[in-house]
């Protein structure tokens, strides 16, 4: 009778302590950074001047995009490695942000990397040595990898985090690379070949590499159609997918979000079905672009540049609501930021919810209308907390008093996370420089 009871109670015990570590023995380290690519401060502002007018937080409002509802509001250098920031903008010379801007391949390559490297330079030193990325050190720890661009899947900031070359516009190389020896689990984009008028097909993906992704003869399953992307989200799949959507570009978002192709997935629809592939116990590294807010202020176009944005932080939100499904800020980390600011817009002015502010622009879209100013750092969750230790303060001559990073924390960043979701490895030894 006693032995029973004692051995009932014991069991119990058992049960109580595996329920207890359980969700440790469970934890995964999720790392998810999404970019929107020449999502300066200011275009943010106009996205949240149209969604709530003079209710949004910035014009004494209580109302916030989903980005914003993340913790820890930070803000970031972006210059390659042929440019500096100065905080005092040279004796308030407004025209100086407009000098040595970082590209979008340099500056993904910093973050992808945590180095410094030249214009046009997709995961290679200013000597053009091969970089290790954040998606090969997590690889080998067993983490899935993936990346998702609402611009062709080989585009600069994608291309960083999967291959290395020593120009952004070699496409098909990085196409090449990413295919076939970047190890990624889930590549999202566009560049679908036969989305290109006559001549123009292979742009991107070369014709031997979409006959092979076709006819099923890589590791990749390819998603093309709405409801290829649409039918990934659900369950954790034990697949990889190359989801090549028809167009170079998602079409262009308005600020109303209209002029969207139906037969194109929405950013947030394409981010949801990575979530589901990339599920797994060890974790996983996705990076998310929202690629064409840069287009949009390229041009100086407030309508895209809001839409495109709103879409960016529509995904946002699908990235939030998933993280509170598992296993919240215990379990993942989530970076937002820009790789630069574009067109330098600026003194926005909010109108009546749903209208376009008024905004001036810092670039007349016939130059190269990146610009050298601190971009805005969201991050929240597990392993965030070395953002104290890297960042610094500053006085800066447009954001006053803020706490800044450089671009190549963001690196160091996620690659503390990783070392803490396998605290055996040694992380710390790991070359930062590929055997070429
Ligand atoms: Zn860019």
């Amino acid at each position: 009778m006693f032995a029973k009871r004692n051995a009932t109670t014991f069991a119990l015990l058992i049960m109580f302590i595996v329920l207890a570590i359980s969700p440790c023995l469970a934890a995964s380290r999720n790392i998810i950074l999404m970019i929107g690519d020449g999502m300066g401060p200011d275009v943010v502002k106009a996205a949240g001047a149209y969604k709530f007018g003079s209710e949004y937080h910035a014009f004494g409002g209580q109302s916030y995009l989903a980005m914003e509802r993340v913790k820890k509001h930070l803000y970031v250098t972006t210059f390659s490695v042929e440019g500096s920031y100065d905080p005092g903008w040279n004796g308030g010379n407004k025209e100086y942000p407009k000098r040595r801007p970082t590209d979008s391949a340099a500056a993904a390559t910093a973050l992808a990397t945590g180095v410094k490297t030249f214009d046009g330079a997709i995961g290679v030193d200013f000597q053009k040595n091969p970089l290790v990325n954040i998606m090969e050190i997590a690889q080998e720890k067993g983490l899935k990898t993936g990346v998702v661009t609402t611009v062709p899947f080989c585009h600069a900031t994608p291309a960083a985090f999967g291959a290395h070359v020593d120009s952004r516009g070699r496409y098909t190389a990085i196409a090449g690379q990413m295919l076939f020896e970047s190890k990624l689990d889930v590549i999202m984009g566009g560049g679908h070949p036969e989305a290109f008028r006559k001549g123009r097909e292979y742009t991107y993906l070369s014709q031997d590499d979409w006959v092979l992704l076709k006819s099923g003869s890589t590791p990749y399953k390819l998603a093309e159609s709405r409801e290829d992307f649409k039918a990934l989200i659900g369950e954790a799949k034990h697949t990889k997918v190359f989801g090549l959507f028809k167009g170079e570009f998602l079409k262009y978002r308005l600020s109303d979000g209209s002029e969207v192709s139906p037969d194109q997935p929405a950013l947030a629809e394409m981010v949801q079905g990575a979530l589901s592939v990339l599920e797994q116990k060890k974790g996983f590294v996705l990076l998310v672009e929202g690629g064409a807010i840069d287009f949009a202020n390229h041009a100086n176009n407030l309508n895209q540049s809001i839409g495109e944005t709103l879409g960016f932080d529509e995904a946002v939100a699908t990235v939030l609501e998933w993280i509170g499904k598992h296993g919240g800020w215990q379990e993942n980390l989530l970076i937002i930021t820009a790789d630069h600011d574009t067109g330098y817009m600026h003194d926005v002015k909010p109108g009546p919810a749903g209208t376009l502010p008024v905004v001036s622009w810092g670039t007349d879209g016939k130059w190269f209308s990146h610009t050298n100013r601190l971009v805005d750092l969201y991050c929240q969750g597990s392993g965030s907390k070395i953002v104290e230790k890297l960042a610094r303060e500053i006085s800066d001559f447009e954001r006053g008093k803020v706490k800044v990073l450089d671009n190549t924390d963001i690196f160091k960043m996620m690659f503390e996370a990783l070392k803490a979701s396998k605290p055996s490895a040694d992380a710390g030894a790991y070359s930062l420089r590929r055997a070429a």
